[in-house]
């Protein structure tokens, strides 16, 4: 009797705790994602969003897989953030290769934010996308608290739940979408993230920052003919140049893109 009572004694509490245990870590990832306000989707209706900081990223980093991804019927909504005005040394000047009105007085930045802008628009056009809102940050002022608030609200109120963007490779603009997707990922562990590291081709490039070690080369071959149409129109405006996107030899259209994940 005393030996039955000391099974029993050690069986109960056991026997409860597995019968509790799905119960309590069911309650503990309601917990996590505390302030999902009934946003959640499933699988099938998913919703991606692309965090772009300036237009042409998209396409350098990922044309192909947004072409795979538009093909295979999953909603995409686009954010732009920064406008791609910045000037220096080091940047291309870009043409008004597509005649858009150009307000007198302009200045030269802000002539190239609405060449580039405009770029944008004809590469959403491209993509078959009508699903997207462009911010116009300056470039080089661009916060990883901006891309933190921006994700979060695509989340909570428009239920996108896989977040894609491009590495940090050293530019301020995508240091702040890694930062931010950095954030997302701290208090929403739940959601899906991607990142590209737009430079992936080059032979000499600037180490990626990546959340994860995670990575996979998406073939995009078959979804490469609206890529190699988005870089056209990039290269008529010369955001993309030859030297530097050699995209015209067929590397770029139909490359693998890499892709760092996490879940
Ligand atoms: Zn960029």
């Amino acid at each position: 009797m005393k030996r039955t009572f000391h099974i029993l004694f050690i069986t109960i509490p056991l026997l409860l705790l597995i019968t509790l245990f799905p119960v309590l870590s069911a309650s503990d990832t309601s917990q996590t994602n505390g302030t999902q306000n009934g946003t959640n989707t499933s699988s099938s209706a998913e919703k991606v969003a692309f965090i772009i900081p300036h237009p042409d990223d998209e396409t350098i980093g990922a044309g192909g897989t947004i072409g795979k991804l538009m093909a295979n019927g999953t909603k995409i909504h686009f954010e732009l953030m920064a406008s791609g005005d910045g000037q220096g040394a080091t940047l291309l000047n870009v043409t008004n290769y597509y005649k858009i009105d150009i307000p007198a007085n302009s200045s030269s930045s802000y002539t190239k934010k609405l060449i580039r802008e405009d770029s944008f628009k004809r590469v959403m056009t491209i993509y078959g996308c009508d699903d997207y809102n462009i911010q116009g940050y300056d470039d080089g002022t661009l916060t990883a608290a901006e891309v933190f608030t921006t994700m979060e609200d695509l989340y909570l109120n428009q239920g996108c739940t896989v977040f894609y963007t491009v590495t940090g490779d050293g530019n301020s603009d995508h240091m702040a979408c890694y930062q931010g997707m950095l954030m997302m990922e701290m208090k929403y562990p739940n959601l899906e993230y991607r990142e590209f590291p737009i430079y992936y081709y080059h032979a000499s490039r600037p180490a990626s920052l990546a959340l994860t070690n995670n990575t996979t080369d998406e073939d995009v071959s078959q979804y490469t003919s609206k890529k190699l149409s988005a870089f056209q129109v990039y290269y008529n405006i010369n955001t993309i140049h030859k030297i530097f996107y050699p995209y015209s030899d067929g590397l770029y259209s139909s490359s693998p893109e890499r892709m760092y994940y996490i879940n």
